[in-house]
């Protein structure tokens, strides 16, 4: 379906959202009535779709061009609703859920018989996650059904941060986006599956390794997230997601980068660079955007994928990117960023 208005609720104050608020009723009717709404979370907006519904789900995969192999999450509000969901909750998943629900961590449970195989993209497993976005929260309860919601964004593009982001990509093909303002962590969930003893990383993001080895014990680390030359065992972690249309080259020693400017510069190409606070006085070229302090990867995280659209939108052909300490959220940065080079990392 495509729509003739994409609606745009503006939530002033996340804190004072809940169900009965008029922007979310009107937003949870159009859950209900099988449509999609984008919706922010603490991570990234969602694209949101009933989850109990195979031809609502089926939308999202259109809208977003995203391929039918690659399977959703699902969002829900109360614990309760997981119960529907799954056909058993491991001990380890529980241990997870009392420790991080709601917040950024997805876990992934053998799956109920009511859950669509279109959501689970032919899996005998499930993706579930509670975030603790008000606005979600809310959106969920008003619906009165689970959420099924990947990111907000056309597939191949970074994920949305912000409701421009989800308008400049799918308005009139969605029915509303709620704009709860960018939103705080920046990078998608962890991905963690728990249908394997012990549990297997399979996303890193705003929950660290070490945060769940502190609730778990030692887990597992997808041989494919270590560089191992192995297929993915999340069906989404093979595609080069988040690829700004500039060329993206990441650069370790940060004293080459200029370098490596000039010489696509000399060629008359547009060069970028993704810089941060401390060494962007240090530069020349034709666009130089900060993704922040390296003192604060978290801000890092947050400003990340703003500052690769951001380089689209300036019609930039290259940019050389610094790298980042894989230490806590910084594992998740450098994980997208590598996706987003394509692997294109300069070690010197
Ligand atoms: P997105 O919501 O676009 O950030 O993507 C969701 C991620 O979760 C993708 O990488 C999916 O492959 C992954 N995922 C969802 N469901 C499952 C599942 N049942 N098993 C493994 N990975 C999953
Ligand atoms: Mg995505």
């Amino acid at each position: 379906m495509s729509y003739k208005q994409t609606n745009h609720w503006i939530v002033d104050n996340n804190q004072h959202i809940n169900k009965n608020s008029n922007e979310i009723k009107e937003a949870a009717l159009w859950i209900k009535k099988g449509e999609l709404v984008a919706l922010p979370t603490e991570t990234v907006y969602g694209l949101g779709a009933n989850a109990l519904s195979d031809e609502a789900v089926q939308k999202i995969f259109i809208a977003k061009g995203r391929p039918s192999d690659n399977p959703l999450i699902v969002h829900i509000s109360r614990k309760e609703q997981l119960l529907r969901l799954v056909s058993h909750i491991p001990d380890s998943a529980n241990l997870l859920i009392n420790a991080f629900w709601p917040g950024p961590l997805t876990i992934i449970f053998p799956k109920g018989e009511e859950v669509s195989t279109v959501v689970t993209a032919g899996l005998d497993t499930v993706a579930v996650r509670m975030p603790s976005h008000p606005v979600a929260q809310a959106l969920i309860e008003a619906a009165n059904v689970p959420i099924a919601a990947p990111s907000a964004n056309r597939s191949g593009k970074p994920s949305p941060t912000s409701a421009t982001h989800v308008l400049a990509d799918l308005r009139g093909k969605i029915a509303g986006v709620v704009d709860g303002g960018p939103t705080a962590e920046g990078v998608e969930s962890t991905v963690i599956d728990c249908t394997t003893t012990p549990p297997i990383l399979y996303r890193p993001g705003g929950v660290t390794r070490e945060q769940l080895e502190a609730v778990l014990g030692p887990i597992r680390i997808d041989p494919a997230l270590l560089g191992k030359d192995e297929q993915p065992k999340s069906p989404g972690m093979k595609y080069t997601h988040y690829a700004p249309e500039g060329e993206l080259t990441l650069v370790e020693n940060q004293a080459a980068i200029q370098t490596f400017v000039d010489k696509w510069r000399e060629k008359q190409f547009k060069v970028g660079i993704m810089a941060t606070d401390e060494h962007k006085q240090d530069y020349d070229a034709d666009v130089i955007l900060s993704v922040g302090s390296r003192n604060d990867l978290a801000e890092v995280a947050h400003n990340l994928y703003h500052v690769l659209r951001q380089f689209d939108e300036q019609k930039v052909d290259v940019i050389i990117g610094e790298t980042f300490p894989r230490e806590g959220i910084g594992v998740a940065i450098m994980n997208r960023l590598e996706k987003a080079a394509g692997g294109r990392i300069i070690q010197r």
